[in-house]
């Protein structure tokens, strides 16, 4: 048992989002029906995927998410809190009880980018984590960051500052830093 021409977990991924073209999407149901492989494979994407989105819903993974991710979860009726700090600037935020999801859209030039760390830091500088090479594509204007909400909710006033780091073997180039400052409401 083995499929000589295995179809990328990706595809799958799109295909089970329903994000495929109408051509592309046959193509993979056909190949599918007649593949064994292929079939225990898309079961685990889509377990692997389902894992995930119930992270998401429960709030408790920080991660970085797409703009059509947050759609499918828009459409399934949970309520994103988003804020969106312009380059430099910062922003007054909070979370309450009605939101399902608390977002970061981080606005950024990412042309000629070849990999991208976001920091999460204190206002003095000291990071708290990193995301390192995180996902991002061609032609994309911003990074939207899913904060864990549990955290949020516990937490008390807070600043926290976001960077945008330009990854190269020779350094580390901040490309933009986003300054959040949480109330509990
Ligand atoms: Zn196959």
């Amino acid at each position: 048992m083995s499929c000589a021409n295995p179809i990328d977990p990706a595809i799958l991924g799109d295909y089970w989002l329903a994000e495929l073209s109408p051509t592309d999407e046959l193509t993979v149901e056909e190949h599918i029906f007649g593949c064994e492989d292929c079939t225990q494979q898309l079961q685990s994407v889509i377990a692997l995927a389902e894992g995930i989105r119930t992270l998401a819903r429960q709030g408790n993974l920080g991660m970085v998410v797409t703009r059509e991710f947050l759609d499918r979860l828009d459409r399934e009726g949970l309520r994103a809190r988003e804020y969106a700090p312009r380059a430099g600037g910062s922003v007054a935020c909070t979370v309450t009880a009605k939101d399902d999801l608390l977002i970061g859209r981080l606005a950024a030039d990412l042309s000629g980018i070849e990999e991208l760390d976001l920091a999460l830091c204190d206002p003095s500088g000291r990071e708290r984590r990193r995301f390192r090479d995180i996902p991002f594509r061609a032609g994309l204007s911003e990074v939207i960051l899913n904060y864990p909400i549990g955290l949020a909710r516990q937490s008390g006033p807070d600043v926290l500052v976001m960077k945008l780091i330009a990854v190269t073997e020779q350094s580390d180039r901040v490309l933009a830093e986003y300054t959040f400052n949480h109330t509990p409401s």
